[in-house]
């Protein structure tokens, strides 16, 4: 059984203290075990990182320098993805065509990120006030805590890290305790393709224990979490006690829009992507239909077909279209959803937990609910699984109303056949990202990020790379300082 260690300073560390098992979700079995980390190994990993920050090597290596780091980090991800595969789907269950989707292309998240440190600049005003001119120099804050969550832990870590060392900043990463081999696979592979030692460092543990001494660090200069809501308040309060910034990215309840007069096979097609795909542990996650009530028998007894047809299976089998949950205890929180939206008296119109208790690991079917509405649990909270909400309207304002009747704001679809009808919806729609005919991508150029309760601050996007840099002024004189005191 492999056991991992922390990530510190450019090896794995000496096994020492409480371990934690990690569980293959397809089976229920332990497959590896990290480490349970305390307040010393977050110190031990702070200090490490705040070391390489003041090393010359690395604060004051050129915006250039850094780009062609992250281009060799780049071709060596280009040449080795593969085996951090099977890490990662043996701690979450993701499917293997998912997987192999993602770490194929990951090189090119660092080589776009690689180009954005080309791009910083010191920025002259040309100002001239009272005899100066200043100009805007964009620096590094030092050391980042990254903490992210089991779905997708590599791709969420690389759009933190890309844009943190794009910038000139050093990193620790603090994986969720559910899902951490790959990402300490990622970091020695990282070291390997030569980012200097204690510029990336991964401590492994328990979020309220080794996650919060991080973050009330003395040495940490910017927080970057993704996560669930509960997490994110818990991480914020923390990081505002020490003035420290951060992002937040948390969860969602989009709502995917459908007028009568969509295209049906490409909403159903939309729909089952961004309900079902990844089990619906994805924080973009369609999960409550809002249907023009034409169109809706046909729309859902569509989606029922092919929900059910989707094959179940082992996650790491290619033919596989629906793995299992990611851990026990989500399953139970989903299995829980699903009984409150019984008794809450939504209509099961497919019933996913049927075949629950056949299999050893943590699996569920697609589940699809009617006739949910606003009093119900299942409209307001995130289950984070193959569940879907669906309700119907008859005007677009009462689309629009039923869409933005949530606290969160992460995403949202729009399905017509009419464009102006799509721009039109999609505006008023209060979130970070809406899809019109449309669903789930995701790429550098496009800003990711929640409006009301998921959160603030921008992932990706034009200022991704700036989220990760300070501005400071330096004025200089032009011209003799006058006496401030005149007689
Ligand atoms: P979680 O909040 O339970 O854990 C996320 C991370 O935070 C883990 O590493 C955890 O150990 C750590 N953590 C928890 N409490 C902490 C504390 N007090 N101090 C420091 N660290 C702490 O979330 P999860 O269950 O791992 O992830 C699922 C959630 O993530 C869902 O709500 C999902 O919507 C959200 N998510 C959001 C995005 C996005 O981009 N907005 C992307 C993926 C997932």
């Amino acid at each position: 059984m492999k056991r991992y260690t922390h990530f510190i300073a450019g090896g794995f560390t000496a096994e020492t203290g409480e371990r934690i098992d990690s569980i293959d979700p397809a089976n229920g079995q332990v497959w590896s075990q990290i480490s349970r980390g305390t307040a010393d190994d977050a110190d031990r990993a702070m200090r490490a990182a705040h070391q390489a920050f003041r090393d010359r090597e690395w604060q004051h290596a050129s915006a250039d320098d850094r780009a062609a780091l992250l281009e060799r980090v780049a071709d060596y991800l280009a040449a080795n993805w593969e085996a951090l595969v099977e890490p990662e789907i043996r701690d979450n269950g993701k499917r293997i065509t998912e997987v192999r989707a993602q770490f194929s292309g990951l090189h090119s998240w660092y080589r776009h990120f690689a180009a954005e440190a080309r791009k910083i600049r010191v920025e002259p005003q040309n100002n001239n006030t009272n005899g100066a001119e200043s100009e805007t120099h964009f620096l590094p804050y030092g050391v980042v805590v990254a903490i992210t969550p089991w779905n997708s832990p590599l791709m969420i870590l690389t759009w933190k890290l890309g844009a943190a060392l794009a910038a000139g900043n050093t990193v620790v990463v603090k994986p969720s305790e559910l899902a951490s081999a790959s990402t300490l696979e990622f970091a020695a592979m990282l070291h390997d393709a030569g980012l200097p030692a204690g510029v990336l460092n991964v401590v492994t543990g328990y979020g309220h224990e080794v996650g919060e001494a991080l973050v009330r660090h003395p040495l940490t200069r910017k927080v970057t979490f993704t996560g669930s809501d509960f997490g994110g308040r818990k991480v914020a309060a923390a990081a505002a006690a020490g003035v420290v910034p951060m992002t937040l990215e948390l969860g969602g309840k989009s709502a995917q829009v459908v007028f009568a007069d969509a295209d049906i096979e490409t909403t159903v097609n939309g729909v089952l992507s961004g309900i079902f795909l990844s089990n619906g542990q994805t924080c973009v996650a369609g999960s409550r239909l809002i249907v023009e009530t034409p169109l809706k028998q046909a729309l859902v007894s569509r989606i029922i077909d092919r929900a059910k047809a989707l094959r179940l299976g082992d996650p790491m089998s290619p033919a596989t279209q629906l793995g299992p949950l990611a851990n026990e205890q989500h399953l139970a929180k989903v299995l829980r959803m699903i009984a409150q939206a019984k008794n809450d008296g939504a209509a099961c119109l497919l019933d996913g937990t049927t075949i629950t208790n056949d299999r050893a690991g943590f699996f569920v079917g697609p589940t699809i609910f009617d006739n949910v509405t606003h009093d119900m649990q299942l409209w307001r909270e995130e289950v984070f699984g193959p569940v879907l909400a669906v309700t119907s309207f008859d005007t677009e304002d009462q689309a629009i109303a039923l869409a933005n009747d949530t606290d969160y704001g992460l995403a949202g679809g729009v399905w017509t056949s009419d464009p102006a009808k799509g721009t039109r919806v999609a505006r008023r729609i209060d979130a970070g990202t809406v899809y019109v005919n449309h669903y789930r991508t995701v790429d550098p150029h496009a800003p990711i990020g929640g409006f009301k309760r998921s959160g603030y601050g921008r992932e990706l996007g034009p200022d991704a790379v700036r989220d990760f840099l300070q501005a400071k002024s330096v004025w200089t004189g032009k011209a003799p300082v006058p006496d401030p005191f005149p007689e």
